[in-house]
């Protein structure tokens, strides 16, 4: 298959974006290869700690340090108590800091899931718009002359027409753009 490019006429000059951004003797720079480059694909965010739970466990870590050295500077004689209280003298300071990491634990188990329910709501809807938009930067050519990418007639659906030479830091909103126009929740029915 061959295409026109729609600035310099020439076919020979034109290759599908695709095929140019898979081979590396394109003569493409580092740049104009990642305006190239494919839309990227969602994924879920990484887990991580929330804040609220970094702050508990700040705060055990502080209040778990002033234990030990209070528990070092405390010369208090404790022979003449049982050895319950003494155990207690002892392990006193480290019941809040404990108490706190498992707070911390909890909310970030809640904060987790709740993330993964809300990724689980989007990621769908952003894997279809990127289907979208993969569709249409599949159809995009690139004219090597001109330096300039274009969509032929019909490439991206049967009754879209084709596009003028598109100058390539304009290709990326282009595709968003054609992708929604053409298969987005509001465009018209493929005809038959
Ligand atoms: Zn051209």
């Amino acid at each position: 298959m061959s295409a026109a490019c729609p600035q310099c006429a020439a076919p020979d000059h034109a290759v599908p974006i695709p095929r140019a951004v898979a081979d590396p003797s394109t003569p493409l720079d580092g740049p104009t290869r990642a305006l190239l480059a494919p839309p990227p694909e969602p994924r879920p965010a990484p887990g991580q700690a929330g804040t609220a739970s970094t702050v508990l466990y700040g705060i055990a870590a502080a209040l778990a340090v002033l234990g030990v050295v209070s528990l070092l500077h405390g010369a208090r004689d404790l022979d003449r108590y049982d050895a319950a209280y003494r155990l207690g003298y002892r392990l006193g300071p480290f019941v809040l800091p404990g108490l706190l990491v498992v707070c911390g634990l909890i909310v970030q188990a809640v904060s987790r899931r709740r993330r993964r329910q809300a990724a689980a709501i989007v990621l769908p809807a952003q894997k279809a718009q990127w289907q979208r938009n993969l569709s249409v930067w599949q159809a995009g050519w690139l004219c090597l002359g001109c330096r300039a990418a274009f969509f032929p007639d019909a490439a991206i659906r049967p009754d879209f027409p084709a596009s003028p030479a598109l100058p390539l830091d304009q290709f990326p909103l282009w595709v968003m753009t054609a992708a929604e126009r053409a298969f987005g929740p509001t465009s018209p029915p493929v005809p038959h």
